[in-house]
């Protein structure tokens, strides 16, 4: 009989030890770089407002708690495609797109890798490294066998392209191949659209399919050129699977909301897998929460809150442009902060030893993830010339 006693003990969460030392540390002036949301110059993760009308709308009209579709809200589903795609998007057109509600980003990934497992038993995934510490553990609780490559040189401080091609060259038929969306967690390191295009070019050829994992679109280069990479992907890739998160744009991070979409080969196929991914879903959450997806789908099919969704996402991408300048400004003073006005989104990964991390937050009050990551929206208003001189310090 399997008992409780026989079970390993856990590895905790570093990101959690980080937030519980940051909630004990008593200094006022303390920094929280650790968790990945986005704050304000407050130091505030605000309920955005767009978010907060629609809730409220939501609440006055809703007429059921009766369970939804296994696929999730059709509204939210239809708004999304909308977003990423355009209802004239090609795929979209043909009828080669499969949906399906995820519970968050984390949720969605992991009904692509269980599509993938379900199509072939032995399905491998090549993954750039340092990614986003839950596609390791995902990889781990889907049994998919992981191939791992270097994507960025943490002492460089750049992209190992050369490792990302040789690792695409090396895929195999039906391998599924990870991209980030903009905004690469932990680095904010992004390929190049040509750089993209290529090997994409390369996944095609040897039957690879990728795997896109959005979850910062509207940080990056702004709403419609970070929606214009994703639909550049799905256009060079006869088959992929993307998954989107409404976490971090819409602000929605604990209502778990986010969207798979599997793009397929021919509309026939596409109605094969929207089966087998309702079928996945029903074990994993049987049908999904509404409410996160309802909001999402108010804010993005009514005007006034699509206009002012769309205009706070542009203030916070202003904020983190203004950060990042602001940081750039400060490389002499810690020259590892180089690169931070090229790169995107809310990270910055610091070439920083443990030692040195422990130091920051015993010695400078500024907590941050073990792995050296940074989240930039952490800085208060005036803490980045503090921050800079902590680690210059260090
Ligand atoms: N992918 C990446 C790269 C992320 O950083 C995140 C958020 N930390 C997610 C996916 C999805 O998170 P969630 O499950 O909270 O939507």
């Amino acid at each position: 009989m399997m008992m409780f006693d026989r079970l390993a003990e856990p590895s905790g969460d570093a990101l959690h030890g980080v937030m519980a030392r940051f909630r004990a540390d008593p200094r006022p002036n303390k920094i929280d770089l650790g968790v990945g949301v986005y704050r304000d110059e407050t130091g505030a993760s605000p309920v955005m407002a767009a978010v907060r009308d629609a809730e409220r709308l939501r609440i006055e009209h809703q007429d059921t708690k009766a369970y939804q579709a296994l696929a999730g809200d059709h509204l939210f589903i239809e708004a999304m495609t909308d977003l990423v795609f355009g209802v004239d998007g090609p795929a979209v057109r043909e009828g080669r797109v499969a949906a399906i509600q995820g519970t968050g980003g984390t949720g969605s990934l992991r009904i692509a890798l269980e599509l993938a497992k379900l199509a072939a038993a032995r399905t491998r995934l090549h993954l750039g490294l340092p990614s986003w510490p839950n596609h390791l553990g995902l990889a781990e609780a889907a049994e998919v066998e992981l191939l791992s490559h270097r994507y960025f040189d943490v002492e460089e401080g750049r992209i190992d392209l050369a490792a990302i091609e040789e690792s695409a060259d090396a895929a195999g038929e039906g391998d599924l191949f990870l991209l980030h969306g903009p905004c690469h967690n932990p680095t904010g390191a992004d390929l190049t659209t040509a750089q993209r295009a290529s090997l994409h070019a390369t996944l095609a050829e040897r039957g690879a399919v990728p795997l896109i994992d959005a979850a910062y679109y509207g940080l990056g280069d702004g709403l419609a050129a970070d929606l214009e990479l994703l639909r550049d992907d799905v256009a060079a890739s006869p088959r992929a699977l993307v998954s989107v998160a409404c976490s971090k744009s819409f602000g929605l991070y604990r209502e778990r909301t986010g969207i798979l979409f599997a793009i397929c080969a021919s509309a026939a196929e596409r109605d094969r897998v929207q089966g087998q991914l309702e079928r996945i879903s029903r074990t994993l959450v049987s049908m999904p929460p509404a409410h996160g997806a309802a909001t999402v789908a108010l804010v993005l099919t009514q005007p006034g809150l699509r206009a002012s969704w769309e205009s706070e996402l542009a203030g916070m991408r202003a904020r983190m442009l203004a950060l990042r300048a602001e940081l750039a400004a400060l490389t002499n003073t810690a020259p590892m902060l180089r690169g931070v006005d090229r790169e995107k989104g809310i990270f910055k990964l610091l070439p920083l030893s443990r030692d040195q991390i422990d130091r920051l937050a015993r010695d400078h009050a500024t907590h941050m993830a073990p792995s050296g990551r940074a989240n930039l929206a952490g800085l208060k208003a005036g803490d980045a010339e503090r921050f800079a001189a902590a680690l210059a310090a260090i």
